[in-house]
């Protein structure tokens, strides 16, 4: 069954403030925004937290063998960057992790400091299988680390069937350009980023940032099975985000 992709990302409403609080928590989010200004006219900017720090992460729901799951997946991001996990109980926590009943989202990493209080992240809390449940929460993560869907890659060029697209999001055949529910499938399977959204990283169809795309959604035999490990891409990305503070070096 061709289901849709179930992840969708939160834009912040606030540009400035979600520019302030990247460059706040992590000057270096800064470097991506000279080369498009000209051409938005707004800065754009990375969301990466500052490399060494701990997030704390908190759980305002769910079983123990949910937050179980979460943390075991989680972690496989650890071995590749220079940032420490801290789960903890209650409501306070820099990554605030919601579960629900089938729906995933998650703000993009320092846009979780836009708000204090109520869910930054929601993984569905449904009995999937491990390794497909795995697949969400490290994409989730992703997301929270600071990276964006990879399917709308500035280099992605997927063959795609639109009106398949559609069709499966049960969007009506006489649904015009202006159409809510069109323009949301747009945003989220067509409309690609800006090469200043993603720095540095060629696009990878064996990110764990992509959606499942399937053949019956394309021309052609184009088709991508839902990633269940992080790719050596996606670990090469993250290090280069999160990399090393090296105080052993001397100065001479
Ligand atoms: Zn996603």
């Amino acid at each position: 069954m061709n289901t849709p992709n179930t992840c969708t990302t939160v834009k912040p409403s606030d540009l400035a403030a979600s520019y302030a609080a990247a460059i706040t928590e992590n000057p270096a989010n800064s470097a991506a925004s000279s080369s498009s200004r000209k051409k938005r006219g707004v800065a754009r900017h990375t969301k990466f937290w500052a490399p060494g720090r701990t997030l704390r992460i908190a759980f305002l729901s769910g079983s123990q063998a949910f937050k179980d799951g979460v943390k075991a997946a989680a972690s496989q991001w650890l071995p590749h960057i220079n940032l420490k996990f801290e789960f903890v109980e209650g409501v306070e926590g820099d990554i605030r992790i919601q579960a629900g009943e089938g729906q995933y989202w998650s703000k993009i990493g320092t846009d979780a400091l836009l708000e204090t209080d109520g869910p930054t992240m929601e993984i569905g809390e449904w009995m999937l299988q491990p390794k497909v449940f795995a697949h969400y929460v490290m994409h989730e993560f992703g997301h929270a680390l600071g990276a964006e869907h990879e399917h709308l890659h500035p280099e992605a060029n997927i063959p795609w069937n639109k009106d398949a697209v559609y069709k499966a999001h049960w969007i009506p055949d006489d649904a015009d350009e202006d159409d809510l529910r069109r323009k949301t499938v747009e945003e989220r399977y067509f409309n690609l980023l800006d090469k200043s959204e993603v720095n540095y990283s060629a696009y990878d169809p064996k990110s764990i940032m992509h959606y499942q795309i399937y053949q019956s959604w394309t021309h052609g035999d184009f088709e991508i099975w839902l990633n269940l490990d992080l790719s050596e891409k996606d670990k090469a990305f993250m290090a280069s985000a999160y990399p090393a503070v090296d105080s052993t070096v001397e100065t001479i």
